[in-house]
């Protein structure tokens, strides 16, 4: 309660802006993640690793556009490749060009793919990666994590955090969850649970095109695949003829320096990708092996847009393309692993119910001792915690992602002196709760 009251003192500003445009936007923003209660903090400006809120407070950006500020707000190489675009280029042509070329080329060497689209966002990524899929394997039914969030495309709105009271316990099965027009169009099952894949792929393999995953979980806090998990998911996939889609809007270069995918080993038959891509920039992608893009090449699969792969975007990619080197990301991923350990040693020294999950740059505090494999585990998370850790920072200048279960993200312009400023605050509550 004392920690809500200091934070309606501090934030009058964000409440009156809040009113206002909720007078012309519905919930008064312009996507409804970007909506908390009792309102979102709003923000004027952003640079490096901190932004300026209508209250004037300069805050530590921990959320980073959910990962799509990965090489940090209005980073110079960025600034300069775009203004560059701006002022010699133009930002659109609708004709082929040799920056969408460019970027392309860099993308099938990066993350090891066939052939690449660009799209204007992770949704549409994942709309066209199902299209794709279904074009090749000639069938209709996808496959989804029980929990998972794959953006706003209809058949992805199937089990997105469904209410954790409604959710059996971990032993209980899934109930088939069709999507709500086309009955037995979506199939859910739990993360790391290879038995209940393996049934349901075997009981309806003639109808599923694909199997449409994050390969690892980043909408509850961190969740990483089990040991053999993935493997096993690419065995059961060629077995049944079933497009292996990985999500990687989130992962993508967040988790290393070709994504997820090449960290973990495993290869998909798609990939989808987004946010840190493009330096904050609307440009996302989708691509994968010679197979499925052959879809794409002969027709079978239709793909348009008229802003896709403009030469402003492309500028983008190619900046975070020159940003993201191997001593930039070690330099980034030491600087995670260090905040994690520190984390980690307080959880330790005040006995805290919470324990820590790291991938590349990101990191999070999960509040349950027993570790979470998939999204039934997160009954056992403490909700009150994790939103007292969220508001303490927030009321302390950290803004980290409004979502009780999202992650941090250590761009490449955060120092561990930004990131020791999370971690002396997490001391200080930890005390606090211990006092
Ligand atoms: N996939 C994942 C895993 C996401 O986290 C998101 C967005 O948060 C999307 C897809 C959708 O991307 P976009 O918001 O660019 O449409």
């Amino acid at each position: 309660e004392q920690e809500w009251k200091r934070f309606e003192q501090t934030t009058q500003a964000s409440g009156t802006e809040n009113k206002i445009s909720s007078k012309s936007l519905p919930l008064g923003v312009t996507s409804s993640f970007q909506h908390w209660d009792p309102y979102p903090i709003s923000v004027v400006s952003a640079r490096g690793a901190y932004v300026k809120d209508v209250d004037g407070r300069k805050l530590l950006d921990l959320s980073m556009g959910f990962g799509a500020m990965m090489v940090g707000h209005l980073n110079p190489k960025v600034v300069r490749r775009v203004q560059r675009a701006l002022r010699r280029t133009g930002t659109l042509f609708v004709t082929p060009s040799p920056s969408a070329t460019e970027a392309a080329e860099a993308f099938k060497k990066r993350f090891k793919l066939d052939m690449v689209r660009f799209t204007n966002s992770g949704t549409e990524s994942l709309m066209y990666a199902i299209r794709t899929a279904r074009a090749v394997t000639r069938k209709k039914a996808i496959i989804k994590l029980e929990g998972g969030y794959h953006g706003g495309y209809d058949p992805l709105q199937v089990s997105v955090k469904p209410k954790l009271e409604n959710i059996g316990p971990a032993e209980a099965p899934i109930p088939e969850i069709p999507f709500e027009n086309e009955p037995g169009e979506v199939f859910v099952v739990p993360y790391n649970d290879l038995p209940y894949l393996e049934k349901i792929m075997a009981e309806h393999a003639d109808r599923i095109a694909a199997f449409v995953l994050e390969p690892v979980m980043e909408n509850i806090s961190i969740v990483l695949p089990d040991e053999g998990y993935l493997p096993a998911v690419r065995e059961l996939c060629d077995r049944y003829n079933i497009a292996l889609i990985f999500d990687e809007v989130k992962t993508g270069l967040t988790a290393g320096i070709a994504g997820a995918s090449h960290r973990t080993g495993v290869i998909p038959d798609l990939v989808t990708l987004a946010k840190s891509i493009g330096g904050g920039l609307p440009v996302a992608a989708f691509g994968g092996k010679q197979k499925y893009m052959d879809a794409v090449v002969d027709g079978r699969m239709a793909h348009y847009g008229t802003y896709n792969g403009n030469p402003l975007v492309m500028a983008a990619i190619m900046a975070v393309e020159e940003l993201v080197t191997d001593k930039a990301m070690d330099r980034a991923e030491k600087i995670n692993v260090n905040t994690l350990k520190k984390i980690d040693a307080i959880i330790a020294q005040y006995e805290l119910p919470a324990h820590t999950v790291g991938m590349g740059l990101k990191g999070a505090i999960t509040w349950s001792t027993a570790p979470v494999r998939n999204y039934r585990d997160f009954k056992a998370v403490d909700f009150e915690m994790a939103e007292l850790s969220w508001i303490w920072g927030i009321n302390r200048g950290i803004i980290t992602p409004p979502g009780l279960d999202e992650q941090w993200l250590v761009s490449l312009m955060h120092t561990q002196r930004d990131m020791d400023k999370l971690v002396e605050h997490f001391r200080e509550m930890a005390v606090a709760l211990r006092s």
